[in-house]
């Protein structure tokens, strides 16, 4: 997952964008890129970690112009490293292009083969890479023309910001599996991954980037045209259990709503279970907690303190940073806990890993007994459309039984929430379709 911003018109462009990419940090940790247009050239500054540490005064400074686009990146495709940060900078002999992708290419092998067969020579290793390649083969053509041409060429979900010197381009896949909103500050157009950054910046969210809709920003103005015709949306539905800020609005629906919905839910589906309070995970469990809490009538207390300067432990590239984190990022509180029974609530049970080191906080700080509630159905399969989730065969629920995963997160009680109330809880009425893959291994491509 990774997160985009876009400004095009403000003199602030580079430090608009910077509040941006800070606002979008949850969204990827291992770099981040601002790329500015400056008297008709591409100005680019990338570099590895949190944003704060990536831009000095001087790098804002030297990030000339009126347009800026921004990425925060966490691989899916292509190691952790500065040749893979974004965005993606690229010089023709005529012109300049950046690219800023979040998502991932589930034809990208074939397509690197195909390109490498004709002599394409490849920079970094990401799949984002690819649609440059693919603009460039469409010789001579206005890069709105060429865009249009080769978008249709990927598969998978993804969101691209292009820059090239005089336009901005935003685009997001047929079937919005991956976000992209557009909004707007005083005169000036913004794009971004999440509606929050855009708040934060002081602009106004105008709506979605259609599913298959490529928007050109040129002179001040906004141009839309469609590169793939409408069909059923299948927008990630992890976006709300996980992924997004509780304060950004996701299909219609506020995150922290849609989190405090499902826990209401969650609570309606299991209605005999008895407990001195419930608690959630910070951060994303707590929604879920308070909206049990509230129809179970059970009442809410903290049970840990949560260090915010950790990092997100699912987010990490490598088993022992994550290890690592967890460890560091939650202390449990004692005196709420000991003697107590405890419905302890999550966003989602991926590994199984993180979940016993926490119930095992909690037992050894003195808690009675620790039911976990998990916010989302069992997770099944992998994602090829950009969220890191392990391979198949690391996912608890497709090596045991349910019974097996209570014994092995040392759980006294363990409940999942029906997909059908998932879905319930994340839509806005109006029959948005969501992609669930991960959960039902329908998988929409
Ligand atoms: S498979 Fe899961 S994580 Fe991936 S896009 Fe679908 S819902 Fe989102």
């Amino acid at each position: 997952m990774c997160g985009i911003f876009v400004v095009a018109g403000n003199k602030e462009a580079a430090r608009i964008a910077y509040v941006g990419l800070f606002t979008l940090q949850h969204r990827g940790q291992e770099s981040a890129g601002i790329v500015t247009e400056h008297k008709g050239r591409l100005l680019s500054h990338r570099g590895m970690g949190l944003v704060g540490g990536v831009f000095s005064n001087y790098a804002l400074d030297y990030l000339e112009g009126t347009s800026a686009v921004g990425h925060v990146r966490y691989s899916t495709a292509g190691s952790s490293e500065i040749k893979n940060a974004q965005p993606l900078f690229f010089k023709t002999s005529s012109s300049e292009l950046a690219v800023a992708h979040n998502g991932n290419l589930t034809n990208a092998a074939r397509l690197r083969k195909e390109l490498g067969g004709r002599g394409a020579i490849f920079q970094s290793a990401t799949d984002s890479e690819l649609i440059v390649h693919l603009i460039a083969r469409c010789n001579g053509s206005e890069l709105e023309d060429a865009a249009a041409k080769s978008l249709p060429k990927l598969r998978g979900g993804y969101a691209f910001a292009f820059m090239a010197p005089g336009k901005i381009i935003g685009a997001r896949d047929p079937l919005g599996i991956r976000p992209l909103v557009l909004g707007r500050l005083g005169g000036a157009w913004l794009m971004s991954s999440e509606t929050c950054a855009i708040e934060v910046v002081g602009g106004r969210v105008i709506r979605e980037v259609e599913p298959g809709e490529m928007v050109t920003i040129r002179g001040g103005k906004l141009f839309s045209k469609r590169f793939a015709p409408r069909r059923k949306a299948a927008r990630c539905v992890f976006e709300q259990v996980y992924f997004a800020r509780p304060d950004s609005v996701v299909c219609g629906r506020t995150v922290q709503l849609a989190r405090h919905n499902i826990g209401s839910l969650l609570a309606s589906e299991l209605k005999n279970i008895k407990a001195d309070l419930v608690s959630g995970v910070p951060d994303s469990g707590t929604a879920y907690a308070l909206g049990f809490s509230q129809r179970s009538g059970i009442p809410y207390k903290t049970v840990f303190m949560r260090n915010h300067y950790s990092g997100r432990s699912f987010i990490q590239p490598d088993q022992k940073l994550r290890e690592f984190t967890a460890h560091l990022k939650l202390a449990p509180i004692r005196d709420v806990i000991k003697g107590k029974s405890i419905i302890l609530v999550d966003d989602s049970l991926v590994r199984g890993t993180t979940s016993r080191r926490i119930i095992g906080n909690l037992k050894r700080a003195g808690a009675k007994k620790v039911i976990m509630a998990v916010a989302s159905p069992p997770v099944m399969g992998s994602c090829f459309y950009g969220i890191d989730t392990p391979d198949k065969s690391d996912l608890i629920a497709n090596r045991m039984p349910q019974e097996g995963i209570r014994k092995f997160i040392c759980a006294d009680g363990l409940y999942y929430l029906s997909p059908e109330n998932l879905i319930k809880a994340c839509g806005n009425n109006s029959g948005t379709n969501f992609c669930s893959a991960c959960f039902t291994g329908k998988y929409p491509l």
